[in-house]
């Protein structure tokens, strides 16, 4: 469930890709941690803070949670609450470093309230200029890159979330693309699609995105387009994927202008 309190102004000035990748990266991970049948909400309400207002968002689940004394590191590089939850769930504990350094940019703090079993708040603010006039608001996005939506489209992505979002993106696009959830998926939507491009998650259960490419090079039209997905900005990762057959790469979370920039390129 999600609400926004009647006081948040109808127009900001802001970065909206880096609250859009805050907000993506926090509720990626409500929903990796919460059970089905479990429940995860946002919030947002605004505080006048002199000419700007202070924008407090709430991401709530009610999944695993997350013990006490994890709970402090959570945001600098590299913290996993549990080792154990890589291999269960993936992941490279860079998520939550990235939100932390883009709230402080954006003259906000992250933090967390969690209890084990029960679930967690993950909350962030941010310091925004308010804004009457709709086109200043949206002065930065004007530019329309020239796309060729005719191209058969293919995401190959194991997590839900990332991959729905990714669709959703496309689909604003004008693409109507396939889906995988694995390496092997892919193969096999590759034997019955001329797909033209390839959005691939580098980390994958049971066939990850560098052999599925690797496979892909071999069977099918050297002319596909290979763009990896990487959850981390990591030189290596990027260049493990460009040696196995990648022609491009996009760093998560990603946005529909990263998208675009990518196909237009
Ligand atoms: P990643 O998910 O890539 O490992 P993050 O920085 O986003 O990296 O998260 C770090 C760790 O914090 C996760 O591995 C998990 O152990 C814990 N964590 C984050 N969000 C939640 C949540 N909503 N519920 C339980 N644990 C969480």
């Amino acid at each position: 469930s999600h609400s926004i309190h009647q006081e948040v102004p109808r127009f900001l000035e802001s970065d909206s890709t880096r609250i859009h990748q805050i907000l993506a990266n926090l509720l990626s991970n409500a929903v990796k941690f919460t059970p089905e049948g479990g429940q995860i909400s946002v919030k947002v309400f605004a505080e006048k803070v002199g000419e700007q207002v202070k924008l407090h968002f709430t991401v709530k689940d009610s999944g695993i949670g997350i013990p006490k004394e994890k709970q402090s590191d959570l945001f600098t590089r590299f913290t996993q609450a549990d080792s154990s939850t890589t291999k269960q769930f993936g992941g490279s504990g860079l998520g939550l470093s990235i939100c932390r350094t883009f709230a402080e940019l954006l003259g906000g703090e992250i933090w967390v309230e969690s209890t084990p079993d029960v679930g967690s708040k993950f909350c962030f603010t941010i310091l925004a200029e308010i804004s009457d006039d709709q086109t200043a608001a949206q002065e930065e996005d004007v530019e329309v890159l020239d796309i060729d939506t005719s191209m058969n489209i293919l995401i190959v992505e194991d997590n839900q979330w990332n991959q729905r979002l990714v669709l959703n993106y496309l689909d604003r696009l004008g693409y109507t693309p396939g889906l995988a959830a694995n390496g092997y998926e892919a193969i096999a939507a590759c034997e019955s699609v001329n797909y033209d491009l390839i959005f691939m998650d580098m980390h994958m259960p049971e066939m990850d995105g560098i052999e599925a490419t690797k496979d892909i090079r071999k069977k099918f039209s050297k002319n596909i387009i290979i763009v990896g997905l990487t959850a981390n900005a990591l030189a290596s990762n990027r260049e493990k994927g460009i040696a196995a057959g990648m022609n491009d790469y996009l760093t998560k979370p990603v946005t529909k202008r990263h998208i675009e920039i990518c196909l237009a390129k």
